[in-house]
């Protein structure tokens, strides 16, 4: 057999795949500095040192921890319900006793819906609603906070996908001085807050949080192939703590190890090297791998071929490659999809939704593969909320990923000359890279 044929069959009848998504889950949902974060990377580090059978470096971040401690919200009046909201990460304390302010409803947010209520902003909480992350069209939530943050909103509330009291969460500011309070709250209570009788509903917000210095780690290991470049396969450890962030991204990690208990006998063979890199502070705002590629020389960067970065890739038996800009990185991907009779849609625009963007912003030809693109239907929507957990995802849709990921990736690994071309600092500046 041959090193595809080997590396399918290995992963055809690996049990290992799921145990690994199975066990990342029973952690909990790694918010990062929690006890279920740190377990994870110690798994994850002896399931690497395993995997690859070469040493793991854990690579100190230092950063300013974030954790919650409650987050209460009611609308003023008599005979209003009881509301329920949870405070988005990294969400400033509200000051002793809350804010009190009237909420004004913006719908879905987008840019025209700021636009349309300009004068209606400035000191009050802004309500728009969480859409699905993964379709073309779609505004982000940390788009629509910096929108409400410069027009003045004193604080800022996004209203859950889904229906029966579910909660949403996801991050907001930088953790700086100009961030505004905010929250996930569930849809019965953004209903609660709507207009009445044309009037903004008077509420209050109260939000306490710990903040304090700590540190976690990335996690990092290699196996060298017969050349100098590599191909960087990455997936971001840390999730959410309302659910166990079994889709995102338990099982980016779970294929990413497999790929690499799949490929590591061969690798030394082959052209180029592989390095597996488990990035944390994702959910961050990218913190854990924009400090990586910070820290590559741009030698370094020259070296790396190519970043697959795995992040929620089950949830629907489609895949996405959302390939940043790099044109050349679309033919590349569909041959190596097309070699197992695959199918694989790419998207080419820059998403800067996962840490592949922290590559790209260095030059790298870098791709996040996805699944549920432009499926708002599929069990992605669960992302964020309180209902993304193990038995989400279908067993077969993570071996499908681990087989398409190991098609490319071995792809990568082989093929002669570049993979797709590293974009000059001139050409990022062009694109809106900021360096
Ligand atoms: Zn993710």
């Amino acid at each position: 057999m041959g090193t595809r044929e080997q590396m399918v069959s290995r992963i055809w009848n690996s049990t290992d795949l799921w145990s690994d998504l199975a066990e990342l889950c029973g952690f909990g949902g790694r918010f990062c500095g929690t006890p279920s974060e740190a377990r994870a990377r110690e798994y994850l580090r002896e399931r690497l040192a395993a995997a690859t059978g070469a040493p793991v470096t854990g690579r100190r971040i230092g950063y300013e921890g974030w954790q919650r401690e409650s987050c209460a919200l009611a609308r003023l009046g008599a005979g209003a319900p009881p509301l329920h909201g949870t405070s988005l990460v990294r969400s400033p304390a509200t000051p002793a006793g809350g804010l009190e302010a009237e909420v004004v409803d913006l719908g879905r947010g987008t840019l025209e819906d700021f636009r349309a209520n300009e004068a209606d902003i400035d000191g009050r909480i802004v309500l728009v609603r969480h859409e699905y992350m993964f379709a073309t069209g779609h505004v982000h939530r940390r788009q629509k906070y910096l929108w409400a943050r410069e027009r003045g909103a004193a604080g800022f509330l996004i209203s859950s996908p889904l229906p029966g009291q579910s909660l949403v969460t996801g991050s907001s500011g930088e953790g700086g001085p100009y961030d505004i309070p905010a929250a996930g709250v569930t849809q019965e209570s953004a209903a609660a807050l709507a207009r009445v009788r044309g009037r903004h509903a008077q509420s209050r917000l109260e939000i306490r949080t710990r903040r304090a210095p700590t540190h976690t780690e990335n996690i990092l290991a290699e196996i060298a192939g017969r050349g100098p470049e590599w191909v960087v396969l990455s997936a971001h450890i840390d999730g959410h703590d309302l659910a166990q962030s079994a889709m995102d991204n338990a099982s980016g990690l779970a294929v990413a190890l497999e790929v690499a208990r799949a490929l590591a006998p061969f690798v030394p063979a082959l052209p180029r090297g592989l390095r597996v890199g488990f990035f944390t502070l994702e959910e961050w705002a990218l913190t854990g791998s924009r400090i990586y590629a910070d820290s590559l020389a741009p030698a370094e960067c020259e070296r790396i071929a190519v970043n697959v970065n795995l992040d929620s890739v089950v949830g629907s038996p489609w895949l996405t490659a959302l390939t940043s800009g790099f044109a050349d990185l679309d033919p590349f991907l569909h041959e190596a999809a097309a070699a197992s009779g695959l199918t694989l849609r790419t998207f080419r625009p820059l998403m800067p939704n996962s840490d592949h963007a922290n590559f790209a912003r260095r030059g790298i030809p870098a791709l996040r593969l996805v699944a549920g693109f432009d499926e708002p239907d599929s069990r992605l929507r669960y992302l964020l909320t309180p209902a993304d957990t193990l038995d989400k995802i279908a067993p077969a849709e993570l071996k499908l990923a681990a087989l398409l990921t190991a098609e490319i990736v071995l792809k990568a690994l082989t093929a002669d000359g570049p993979v797709a071309a590293h974009k000059t600092a001139d050409e990022l500046r062009a694109a809106g890279h900021a360096q």
